[in-house]
């Protein structure tokens, strides 16, 4: 191995006292929550590795690259792939598609940082939002992990010491909203010296992915990578986070479990339900192949909306009618004001079409329908989770929403927070209980990533995985 592939460790770092980075993380300064590198020395390595960079327009804009790796420095990691998710969220980037325009839409993302001095559109991006892998160095400051761990590089950050981490809500940790272009740092170069920056500080679609301490999960296991990918996707940590993680609500044993949409995110959801004990579960999916593995991962009932049309609330309403309605009995239903007694926990999982699909398409392409669907199908006290990003705004009755006793939670990675949650998610896959296997039904090496990514924006497959 020559001396400049060798891997750097912070030993090796403080043996040879590297030069100082002429960029890197000292450069990240937006927000005033980074570069506090404390004048540390900086690691040189100059290594090259592949990487598919987005930049400009169309849908020509993603092509696989050779780029050299610059200094990194204070909290920055670098990591060599194992296996990173082709999240649907990432679509229109990855694959140059713009979603039709809805009259009167909203934001897709309520998270979106505000625009600069930088488009990312101009900018050379690694694309991507996390993946697993193994630690090839570390900056000076880097207390988390070392080299030659094995770990999750989480599409969320948690800092652990701002102020929604200390309450419990690191899916909304302030390292969240400093992703902008102003944000974001050069972490190596084409080979005519363009700086080369990476999606959320993490990219994914590369050989390596160099991010800062915040967005690093050590979990320490031997299990298969495609295993162990799946299981530590933005997906299903996204599924998982909204059924088993005390962040948002978690399923109670015994419930009645309702999910919408049975993507990767809505089939780990139904997954996790299975876990927690839920005794009915009912899955809703207008793509049969997605319906028939969600009765293989946990589904007690599935439906398509597209049969039950304008009846899917009242119809999911009546599939969890309690055996009695005699009052004095601990009888569940409403009392005839509306039928059935509705799910205790409906999670959605739909978001909006990126484009549209080439199996059995849903009832609204922007996702707005399912989502106000699943506000009434949940039960008077009964908890309501959404997990997708539609495109617009939703509608729901004034007095229901008021005093109709449903509790919404609105969160980030389905409320998971990283440290806490991924290794738990990690040993719910090693112990046979979260199934990755028929979730990661693409996977492909760094070469075929774009054809995957199609698979994925057509949803022709449940997900894909690619391999570093
Ligand atoms: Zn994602
Ligand atoms: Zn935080």
């Amino acid at each position: 191995m020559s001396k400049q592939t060798r891997p750097l460790s912070r030993r090796r770092l403080l043996k040879t006292g590297a030069t100082a980075a002429a960029g890197g993380a000292a450069l990240w300064s937006a927000h005033g929550v980074a570069a506090q590198s404390g004048g540390a020395p900086a690691v040189v390595t100059g290594r090259r590795f592949k990487a598919w960079i987005g930049r400009g327009q169309g849908t020509n804009r993603t092509k696989l690259e050779e780029v050299t790796l610059r200094p990194i420095s204070g909290r920055q990691v670098v990591v060599r792939t194992e296996a990173t998710n082709l999240c649907y969220s990432n679509v229109p980037p990855v694959l140059g598609i713009q979603p039709p325009p809805v009259a009167a839409a909203a934001p897709v993302s309520a998270l979106a940082a505000p625009s600069g001095m930088r488009r990312m559109n101009d900018m050379a991006v690694i694309q991507g939002h996390g993946g697993i892998g193994i630690v090839e160095a570390v900056g000076p400051e880097v207390r988390r992990v070392q080299v030659g761990d094995r770990v999750c590089v989480s599409g969320t950050p948690q800092c652990g010491a701002c102020y929604r981490c200390l309450r419990g809500r690191s899916d909304m940790c302030q390292f969240l909203s400093a992703i902008g272009a102003d944000d974001l740092v050069a972490v190596a170069e084409l080979r005519d010296g363009t700086p080369v920056y990476e999606n959320s500080h993490i990219g994914g679609l590369a050989e390596l992915m160099v991010t800062f301490e915040e967005w690093i999960v050590p979990i320490f296991t031997k299990a298969s990578v495609a295993d162990v990918g799946m299981a530590c996707s933005c997906v299903a940590v996204a599924g998982l986070g909204a059924t088993v993680s005390p962040g948002l609500a978690m399923v109670e044993p015994a419930s009645i479990v309702a999910v919408l949409g049975c993507g990767p995110l809505g089939l780990s959801a139904v997954q996790g339900a299975r876990i927690a004990g839920a005794s009915t579960i009912i899955a809703i999916d207008p793509i049969k192949a997605r319906r028939d593995v969600a009765m293989k991962v946990g589904a007690t009932h599935v439906l398509d909306p597209n049969v039950e049309g304008d009846k899917l609330v009242e119809r999911v309403r009546a599939m969890t009618n309690w055996p009695t309605d005699r009052l004095w009995s601990g009888g569940r239903n409403p009392g005839g004001r509306r039928p059935g007694a509705g799910a205790d926990f409906v999670i959605e999982a739909v978001g909006l079409d990126h484009v549209k699909p080439k199996l059995e398409s849903g009832p609204d392409p922007t996702g707005i329908l399912p989502m106000q669907q699943g506000y009434q199908i949940c039960a008077l006290g009964g908890h309501y989770i959404t997990t997708g990003l539609p495109r617009g705004n939703i509608t729901l009755p004034g007095s229901l929403f008021a005093i109709g006793g449903v509790s919404h939670h609105g969160g980030q990675a389905g409320g998971a927070s990283p440290m806490r949650d991924i290794p738990r998610f990690v040993e719910l896959m090693e112990k046979g209980q979260y199934l990755a296997q028929p979730m990661a039904t693409t996977v492909v090496p760094l070469e075929g990533m774009l054809d995957a990514y199609e698979q994925v924006a057509y949803r022709t497959t449940i997900t894909a995985l690619m391999l570093g």
